[in-house]
């Protein structure tokens, strides 16, 4: 019943970045964008603490230096090894200096290194630590330094003092800075890259059930007896989502098979009824009965059984729609059908033909019949009986029947729509033009089953003019 709704569906175009991939690639951005701030963070504690302990090395090793140059005699220090205490960093200012302070346990300093006399003293930090080595870090006036502290006893094994040995670390803070700055300037160029390798994985992933979703379409659109075979398994959400499609369609396919044979059967039921009261009734009236009085009566039945005979003979075609019986195709004359019939049928209404001789095409001739009967008499119908014309030309092949009112029209969104079963459009029902939403779907597969396409155009300034390709049968 809604097959040609289904493939309306397939027409959809799909963007290449749908929102799905859209919404899930900001996640997987969000979250490579963390793991690669963590991983910056922990790379840049990593490479301070080697730093560190580095510098932590050089202090311990020059702390043991100047410790073994002082010596105590008589309770008080003796600097044996001066030189040790007036080396070159000690001197000098630069990114290798060494800052020496020693100072009593009362805080007084009792000597500091000769680089340090054009500054102010570096405050003793600490007295309290266990050990004998402490490091740390120290922030003068925007300077960082590390700065280790060693102890110093007397003969007796007393504590007397401390030595506070300092120095910049420049060289970590601009290797830190670097990693930062590397960071931030970095982050544009891999925000990008991670958008397209996430774009790339989501897409990817997403593939399997894009290619499901297009046979699902297909099934749907052209063969409901067909299934979606991709390879998954049961247990995974593809296969599932294959089986649970599958089923929905073994169950619509049940239910349409249902409803066809339903629908075949009522109108071969109706149709032998409705056939004998047609005759009856053209019987009575070619021999001159009824009385005169009731014979408009006798018109208006006629006309409604025929009408009735038009719809159920409309549902016994799409009913059979699915079968593939090509016994009753035989070529026929589609000029001598309108000369003979269809002229003669709309002989009363303002309906005119252009029609080219020697037309052959292939197919049920009655059904076509059918097919013009419909797109002339929905022209009259929609235009309140306003010429219809009628035109056929043949080129390369194939035949090209317009069929042209000057009607209400048919709006852009409804071309489409109106050829689905039982589908009124929406200006019919507002006007109140009677009819069942079946003939255009009968034409759409009347023409399909004789490999023709129909579309609908608009007739300027008022109307629409149906448009109906199908090869013809070439004798030449
Ligand atoms: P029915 O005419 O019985 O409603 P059809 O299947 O023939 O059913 O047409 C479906 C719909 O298409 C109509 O309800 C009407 O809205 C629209 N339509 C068909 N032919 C014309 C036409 N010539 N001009 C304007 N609208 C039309």
């Amino acid at each position: 019943m809604a097959k040609d709704t289904f493939s309306s569906q397939n027409k959809v175009k799909v963007p290449l970045i749908t929102k799905s991939v859209k919404k899930n690639s900001i996640w997987v951005i969000l979250l490579l964008m963390v793991v690669f701030l963590i991983f910056n963070f922990f790379m840049m504690l990593q490479i301070q603490s080697f730093f560190k302990n580095t510098i932590d090395d050089r202090l311990h090793h020059e702390l043991g230096h100047i410790k073994a140059s002082i010596v105590c005699e008589n309770n008080s220090f003796k600097i044996v090894n001066p030189t040790e205490l007036n080396e070159k960093a000690m001197r000098e200012v630069s990114e290798n200096s060494f800052f020496l302070q020693i100072y009593d346990t009362s805080k007084n300093l009792l000597f500091e290194s000769k680089n340090l006399e054009n500054y102010e003293s570096i405050p003793l930090m600490t007295l309290d630590f266990k050990g004998d080595y402490l490091f740390n870090d120290l922030n003068i006036k925007y300077t960082g330094l590390r700065t280790g502290y060693t102890k110093l006893y007397d003969c007796n094994g007393n504590l007397k003092g401390f030595i506070q040995l300092s120095t910049p670390k420049i060289k970590m803070n601009e290797v830190v800075e670097k990693i930062i700055n590397l960071t931030l300037y970095s982050l544009p160029v891999v925000i990008f890259l991670f958008a397209l390798i996430s774009l790339f994985f989501i897409k990817k992933t997403l593939n399997p059930i894009n290619k499901i979703i297009d046979v699902a379409n297909e099934i749907s659109a052209t063969n409901i007896s067909k299934r979606i075979t991709y390879e998954a398994e049961s247990t995974d959400e593809l296969g599932r989502l294959k089986q649970t499609l599958n089923n929905l369609f073994d169950r619509l396919e049940f239910q349409i098979n249902q409803i066809s044979h339903f629908s075949d059967n009522a109108s071969h039921q109706l149709m032998t009824p409705l056939t004998a009261i047609n005759t009856e009734l053209e019987f009575i009236m070619r021999n001159g009965h009824p009385k005169d009085e009731c014979r408009e009566s006798f018109e208006i039945i006629k006309s409604q059984t025929e009408k009735m005979i038009q719809i159920v003979k409309t549902l016994l075609i799409l009913a059979r729609e699915g079968e593939t019986d090509n016994a009753g195709k035989k070529v026929f004359n589609f000029s001598t059908l309108i000369e003979d019939d269809l002229s003669q049928e709309f002989k009363d209404q303002k309906v005119s033909f252009e029609i080219e001789k020697n037309i052959y095409l292939m197919g049920e001739s009655d059904y076509f019949k059918m097919v013009m009967e419909n797109l002339i008499s929905n022209g009259l119908k929609y235009s309140n009986n306003m010429e219809v014309t009628v035109s056929a030309t043949v080129s390369e092949k194939r035949v090209r029947i317009k069929v042209k009112d000057q009607g209400i029209g048919i709006p852009d969104n409804e071309k489409e729509k109106v050829f689905e079963r039982f589908y009124r459009g929406n200006t019919s029902e507002i006007k109140g033009i009677k009819g069942y939403g079946l003939g255009l779907s009968l034409v759409k597969l009347v023409v399909k089953q004789m490999k023709g396409e129909v579309h609908i155009e608009d007739n300027h300034p008022h109307g629409s003019i149906f448009i109906v390709d199908i090869p013809i049968v070439d004798f030449v």
